[in-house]
């Protein structure tokens, strides 16, 4: 009987624990374990939580809870060993009859129920049609259903009862159905078995010979958070294709139990068996639940439904992920399903404003999105554990880029030449829209100046603002062209590709494959980076990305290096900046495989790399990716780095006295200059002066404010320059170049580079890994390396020049 059944008073013995793995698992935490005693103290009808007294405890359990426990009572025990005298119940299998209890078996009644009852595994056949799931029923059951080889012979549910290794199996063999959706009666008819009736274990049969359509149904399931053990059948036909398949490996990164089997001989089945009692005494290594990864967008649409659905109660009687995944789908029954706990509508009107908002963003609808994702991880898992017979390869399109593609060394030379051809693109072409805007400020700036009588108010327009801001939005086509060859080979599919053939190279450095993308947005901007680690399942993993991230030399770092640049290396701009890169993405795994080592504890454990399927970027998808990331750089420059830039003015410009010789004067004796003095002394030894050190100060608040910084300062010292040209950006580099050595200037891109990211990524690694020792490791760890990477490269770049 069922717990939420037991009158107050009553006693009874637990023998199963129902319902989804989360579910389970909490009922399971709190005590109620096979074979432990409860006893019902108050459960009246109307009662919710009901209380109860389990292992000497009191604890309250919601009616819900109580109704996914099953317990065997006194009564019930007496009536079984009644029934039990006049008729064997028992079925009789392929393995023969469970010996007879012994006669002097001295245990009461309720034990021995209780023993059977805690011996009685429920398993449920489920698969594709002609998968082979009743050919193993059969096997199993000695039963003699009628075995055919077109889909829908099954049309309802089998049940038969047999023994093996001292358990009672009831096994159920459901119809076969290729997806659990609501299209046919089939699919419709498993699911709500599965659902309502939910067996102990799922006996996921697979056709080994198709495993890409097979494994669909399977990550179906996972989505349900259900225990499963999965039958590799068809194994025989498998061997003879000559293909391979680690199933090991699968089996790891499923979380699954795999057991290869062939339903025509019987083969493999005496082992399945074992496999499902290990599983169900929860003694088998392979199970574990992971989550089928359908990609940033579509993720983070599930994570707010099931949030929903988790406030309205839902997660007692299904997987909440499952249930939102399938109505983000559209799947009329489940939609009605809701309903009824759905008062104010809120679920509804949450789903279809996901739904519409999602077609807006991507042009494509939920339901087909999921099913791609669903197809990308499965070819992602088979990409890695299963290598098709020359002759029997597929050749679609797919499959012919991914040969080249990932391919065992094509792979990377084709990869290093995206990434040329990006980098090249985003600095040669960026130059030319660079200039017009440049002009475009410097004609402002002449413009104010000329028209505005000589005060403060002059300025604060022309020396904080315009110079300030100037220095930096001038670098918006830079930014916008690197966004664009980021969008363009995420929304193809070529960079999960790129992901999967650095994994095992990421593997070395203590990061996963995964870790790559994260990396790659990191030179866009290192915040939604940040974020972007949420694809990465293991934690550990996950940890070491975000901390290296900031190593990835992010756009907001480009003015500071195009500055420094063109006043001292325009010769070799390519390959300086090349340089930068690289030298941060050496750090980036330095530091990794550090930390791994060091901080960071724990085994990582293996996922599958989604594969999605390619497709050609919309003009529309990717140029409105771009714009999203232009817009906020521009909302950057109208709110943090504008105010950044004014509070650096009114530091250099107050105490103002108008007697000073020169502006040069002003500024070291303004507040800024007594800052910058200040901090000197701790930034010489990397060669910086007090106004590179105030820039770098400066940029703490963010990246880009170093450059606008250094605008902001150089320019308030045009007084002392007489010949200047227009262009601002190219003015701001020779008024640089009178106040470093080229020395001191090389040094400070080293630090630029390394040196604690801005105000934004700290708190996004503080969010993200919910710890705020780990964004503050971050800070310590970049500026320590800063320092002394820049403070190196200087004292030995001094004792080496003459
Ligand atoms: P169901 O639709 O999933 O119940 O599949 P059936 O059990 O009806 O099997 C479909 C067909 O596949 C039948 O002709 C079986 O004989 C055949 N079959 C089942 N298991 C195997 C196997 O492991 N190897 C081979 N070669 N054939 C199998
Ligand atoms: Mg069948």
């Amino acid at each position: 009987m069922l717990l939420s059944d037991l009158q107050t008073g009553d006693e009874g013995v637990v023998v199963r624990v129902s319902g989804h793995g989360h579910f389970r698992k909490r009922i399971i935490e709190m005590g109620f374990i096979k074979g432990v005693k409860v006893q019902s103290i108050l459960n009246a009808p109307l009662n919710d939580p009901i209380k109860y007294r389990i292992m000497n405890f009191e604890v309250s359990l919601r009616r819900a809870d109580a109704s996914k426990v099953e317990i065997v009572t006194l009564q019930e025990a007496k009536e079984w060993e009644r029934q039990k005298t006049v008729g064997s119940g028992e079925g009789k299998g392929l393995w023969g009859d469970q010996p007879p209890l012994p006669a002097d078996d001295k245990r009461s009644a309720v034990d021995r129920l209780v023993e059977n009852k805690t011996h009685t595994i429920n398993v449920a056949l489920v698969g594709n049609p002609n998968c082979g799931k009743t050919s193993i029923f059969n096997i199993a059951a000695n039963a003699h259903e009628r075995v055919g080889n077109y889909s829908g012979v099954t049309v309802d549910e089998k049940v038969g009862t047999f023994q093996y290794g001292g358990y009672t199996f009831n096994l159920i063999d459901l119809p076969g159905t290729y997806s659990l959706s609501a299209y046919s009666p089939e699919e419709l008819y498993v699911r709500k078995h599965i659902i309502e009736t939910p067996p102990d274990i799922i006996l996921n049969v697979v056709d080994g010979t198709n495993l890409e359509r097979n494994l669909y149904l399977t990550t179906q399931l996972i989505d349900m958070d259900l225990t499963i053990v999965m039958a590799l059948n068809m194994s025989d036909e498998l061997k003879k294709s000559g293909d391979k398949l680690d199933i090991e490996q699968l089996s790891t990164l499923l979380g699954i139990p795999i057991v290869p089997t062939t339903g025509r001989n019987g083969q493999g089945i005496g082992t399945l068996f074992d496999t499902i009692i290990d599983v169900f005494e929860g003694r088998e290594r392979h199970v574990r639940h992971i989550h089928v990864n359908h990609g940033k967008l579509l993720e983070q649409r599930i994570g707010r439904m099931r949030t929903e659905l988790y406030n309205h109660g839902f997660s007692d009687e299904l997987s909440t992920r499952f249930l939102s995944i399938k109505l983000l789908e559209n799947d009329s029954q489940m939609i009605e399903y809701v309903e009824r706990k759905d008062d104010d509508g809120s679920i509804n009107r949450l789903r279809e404003e996901i739904s519409d908002e999602y077609q807006k963003h991507t042009g494509e609808d939920i339901e087909s999105a999921v099913t791609d994702a669903k197809y990308g991880f499965i070819r992602g898992a088979l990409a890695e554990v299963y290598e098709a017979n020359e002759q029997r390869r597929n050749h679609v399109l797919t499959d012919k880029l991914d040969a080249v593609v990932t391919h065992r060394w094509l792979g990377y030379p084709i990869f290093l030449v995206f990434m040329f051809l990006t980098f090249f693109c985003t600095f040669a072409l960026g130059n030319y829209p660079m200039e017009w805007i440049d002009m475009l400020f410097s004609w402002i700036g002449d413009l104010v100046g000329r028209h505005m009588a000589e005060g403060p108010l002059r300025s604060l327009l022309v020396d904080g603002v315009i110079s300030g801001v100037g220095s930096v939005i001038v670098f918006l086509p830079n930014i916008l062209i690197l966004y664009l060859f980021i969008s363009f080979m995420e929304d193809s599919g070529y960079m999960a590709r790129a992901a999967f053939i650095m994994d095992k190279l990421m593997h070395k450095m203590g990061l996963h494959g995964k870790s790559f993308i994260p990396m790659i947005m990191g030179f866009g901007c290192n915040v939604p980076a940040i974020m972007a680690t949420r694809t990465i399942e293991d934690r550990k993993s996950r940890l070491l990305t975000m901390l290296v991230i900031p190593m990835m030399s992010c756009s907001a770092r480009i003015p500071t290096y195009m500055i420094i640049i063109g006043a001292f290396f325009s010769r070799h701009a390519a390959l300086i900046l090349t340089g930068l890169y690289a030298v941060g993405m050496v750090m980036a795994v330095l530091m990794a495989k550090l930390f791994s080592r060091r901080v960071v504890k724990g085994e990582a454990l293996p996922f599958v790399m989604e594969l999605p399927p390619y497709r050609l970027p919309t003009m529309r998808s990717v140029l409105r990716h771009t714009w999203e990331k232009g817009k906020e750089y521009l909302k950057k420059m109208g709110t943090i780095i504008l105010g950044a830039a004014v509070i650096v003015w009114a530091l250099g410009y107050f105490p103002h006295h108008d007697d000073y010789a020169s502006a040069g004067e002003q500024l070291e004796q303004s507040y800024l200059g007594r800052i910058g003095k200040g901090v000197e002394p701790v930034m010489r030894p990397c060669g910086f002066d007090w106004r590179q050190s105030v820039s770098l100060l400066a940029g703490t608040a963010a990246k880009e404010v170093v450059a606008s910084t250094m605008g902001v300062l150089y320019a308030s010292e045009e007084g002392d320059a007489s010949t200047l040209e227009d262009d601002d950006a190219i003015r701001i580099s020779q008024l640089v170049r009178g106040h470093m050595t080229p020395l001191s200037a090389a040094s400070m891109l080293i630090f630029v580079l390394l040196y604690m990211p801005c105000i934004s990524t700290i708190i996004a690694i503080k969010n993200e890994s919910g710890k705020w020792r780990w964004a503050l490791l971050t800070v310590l760890y970049t500026t320590v390396l800063a320092w002394v990477a820049s403070t190196g490269f200087y004292q030995i770049a001094m004792l080496l020049t003459p």
